[in-house]
């Protein structure tokens, strides 16, 4: 699940993202309100973590903006102490949840999950191409019945093949599902995670695309 943390602290902005980083989350972070309502415009996230107190555009405006310009994007606020006005007034604008600092990050990473849960089974759970089977609320996959171990990116690289089965996916387009933003990543990553896949995937399920990425093909 991509999250965009709007975070102006930034020591409290790079704790959190090392901690949702281990719990499975990909994190980029912005520090104004400004970058955040760009980020969004770019590339919508599936959730969007908001601090209100902002150094340029308060957190209330940029989530007012948002959901005036028809992003339904989840929104978990983070208030600092005693902030309660803000609170009701961010619900009342479109907030989906509020956090109140300081809070502890394995309450905000369960926070997430309900809404990753949610996200899941918005549309169906699962997802099957042939013999493949992905499971988006058990993060499992299933060839011909027989469980496979996948690591973290491997699913995800695989997930974010089958929703978009039939289409090609440029090599920018899968590295932006599977790294944070400024993230090391070595110029043949996604070729070592796609020659893993494939090798635990009936043959020619993912298909190169020279010069331009992979696909899947439709179910
Ligand atoms: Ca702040």
């Amino acid at each position: 699940m991509h999250i965009l943390l709007v975070e102006d602290d930034d020591s409290l902005a790079a704790g959190l993202k090392q901690a949702l980083g281990h719990e499975g989350f990909v994190v980029n972070h912005v520090a104004t309100g400004k970058l955040a309502l760009a980020a969004v415009a770019a590339e919508l996230p599936d959730i969007i973590v908001l601090d209100l107190g902002l150094p340029d555009i308060d957190g209330l405006e940029v989530l007012s903006q948002l959901r005036s310009s028809g992003i339904r994007t989840p929104v978990l606020v983070l208030t600092a102490r005693g902030e309660l006005d803000d609170r009701i007034t961010g619900l009342d604008r479109g907030a989906d949840d509020y956090l109140p600092k300081p809070f502890d990050i394995q309450e905000l990473a369960a926070r997430l999950r309900v809404f990753e849960r949610r996200l899941s089974t918005s549309a169906s759970s699962t997802i099957r191409i042939g013999d493949v089977e992905l499971d988006t609320a058990a993060h499992a996959v299933n060839v011909a019945g027989v469980p496979v171990e996948m690591p973290r990116r491997e699913y995800m690289l695989l997930k974010t093949l089958m929703e978009s089965a039939g289409k090609v996916l440029t090599r920018e387009a899968l590295e932006a599902r599977l790294y944070s933003w400024g993230e090391e990543v070595s110029s043949n990553a996604l070729e070592v995670h796609i020659h893993h896949l494939r090798k635990k995937l009936p043959e020619k399920l993912i298909k190169t695309v020279r010069g331009i990425g992979y696909t899947v093909p439709a179910a």
